[in-house]
């Protein structure tokens, strides 16, 4: 990284094309034109100027390759079609029958639904602990454990695990080391610098920033990893469109501005809540009764947007408030810049039997909030209406 974040953001989403564009073109096209046939014969072979067909390369998508590895670090990003597809881009690439996976317990649901129901079907074994317990992963770690897969922090209790401490044991063991960034985005925590092979991001969520487009991106710190993912990549496919490369550069344009609007309300939030009445308990990784507050400070430069809480009166009052919201919006997902609100027990993980639910803390009063840009006077007398 050349410059401070906040510079690159603007910078690396800018272009230097023949036009002098400000912005990067969207080179909406499924193909190329080559030269002549030694043009296209090079280009096969890997060498010379120029692009072939959309799914192996665009310079739209390049762009935008190129600005999320920026960002975290990277050798070189691949962008996915969501979220799930680049967990699917991982998987499939660095695992193959007879491998075992330590994954986070605390997931994003498809995310845990995607190793125990898709991938057991190549059979990778995945076994789910608490990653916040180095202990536990410890524990968890067998000969033929070749992958270690964090969220951090993480849905829906927010449980923050310390990535450098679990990098030592994956370079011990010689496993991969995933980390899914999404809730912290590159501005706050970047996982490659603190031991991490691989990052990936919905980047339906922050980095996107506008609940407008549903896309993913995974980033390798070694060229080596970049050639086995791209490898992969284009023989299963899962792009994304031009347009909306265009759609994601511009939103990592305000990302570093939105993310400080973001931590800043999160925080005044958190604290408003924990001090209601009617509110039992709140997560949110910036309080200190967070019980990995002191690892979200060290590995984090701010605690982000996403808030749990608890509130008293359990279902009836987590299905109260959410018909009493005006200013927030009653809706899944995260990471625009409109604070959304959900019950996970009513909604999300509903189909989940209470007994299952309740020990991952999902409990019946728990209420999800992902804190937007508004004016935090507003937000917080909304919550207090809908709570009274
Ligand atoms: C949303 C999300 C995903 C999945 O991303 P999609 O773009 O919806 O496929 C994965 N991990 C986390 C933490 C998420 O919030």
């Amino acid at each position: 990284m050349k410059h401070k974040i906040e510079t690159e953001c603007i910078h690396i989403t800018m272009d230097n094309n023949e036009h002098l564009a400000v912005n990067v073109p969207i080179y909406q096209t499924s193909t190329f034109k080559f030269h002549n046939a030694d043009h296209g014969a090079e280009l096969f072979a890997g060498k010379g100027q120029g692009y072939i067909y959309t799914r192996i390369g665009n310079p739209t998508i390049e762009a935008l390759e190129k600005a999320v590895a920026t960002l975290e670090h990277g050798y070189k990003g691949l962008i996915t079609s969501s979220g799930m597809a680049a967990e699917t881009l991982i998987f499939s690439t660095f695992l193959k029958s007879g491998d075992h996976v330590i994954s986070s317990e605390s997931v994003y649901g498809p995310t845990s639904t995607l190793l125990k129901n898709v991938f057991s079907n190549f059979g990778i074994e995945t076994t789910f602990v608490d990653t916040s317990s180095i202990e536990e992963i410890k524990k968890a770690v067998k000969p033929n454990t070749k992958m270690i897969y964090v969220e951090t922090p993480a849905n829906p209790t927010l449980v923050v695990t310390d990535i450098e401490e679990v990098s030592k044991i994956a370079k011990e063991i010689g496993a991969k080391f995933v980390v899914d960034n999404t809730f912290s985005s590159p501005i706050l925590q970047q996982p490659l610098t603190l031991g991490a092979d691989i990052v990936l991001h919905s980047m339906t969520k922050f980095l996107n920033g506008h609940a407008d487009v549903v896309a993913g991106c995974v980033i390798p710190k070694t060229e080596e990893d970049y050639k086995a993912l791209y490898s992969t990549h284009k023989h299963l496919g899962g792009i994304i469109s031009p347009i909306e490369a265009f759609l994601i550069l511009r939103g990592i344009k305000t990302l570093a501005l939105r993310m400080e609007r973001h931590c800043q309300n999160a925080m005044k939030i958190a604290k408003f809540l924990e001090n209601h009445p009617k509110v039992e308990r709140v997560f949110y990784p910036g309080l200190e009764s967070h019980p990995q507050h002191e690892v979200a400070k060290k590995q984090m430069k701010g605690y982000s947007a996403m808030i749990s809480f608890e509130l008293k009166g359990g279902l009836e009052a987590g299905k109260k408030m959410m018909n009493s919201v005006k200013v927030c919006t009653l809706a899944v997902s995260l990471g625009g810049v409109e604070t959304l609100i959900q019950h996970p027990a009513s909604m999300t993980h509903a189909g989940m039997p209470k007994e299952l639910r309740e020990q991952a803390g999902i409990t019946d009063g728990l209420v999800r909030l992902s804190v937007g840009i508004e004016n935090v006077e507003d937000l917080i007398a909304d919550l207090d209406q809908a709570m009274s």
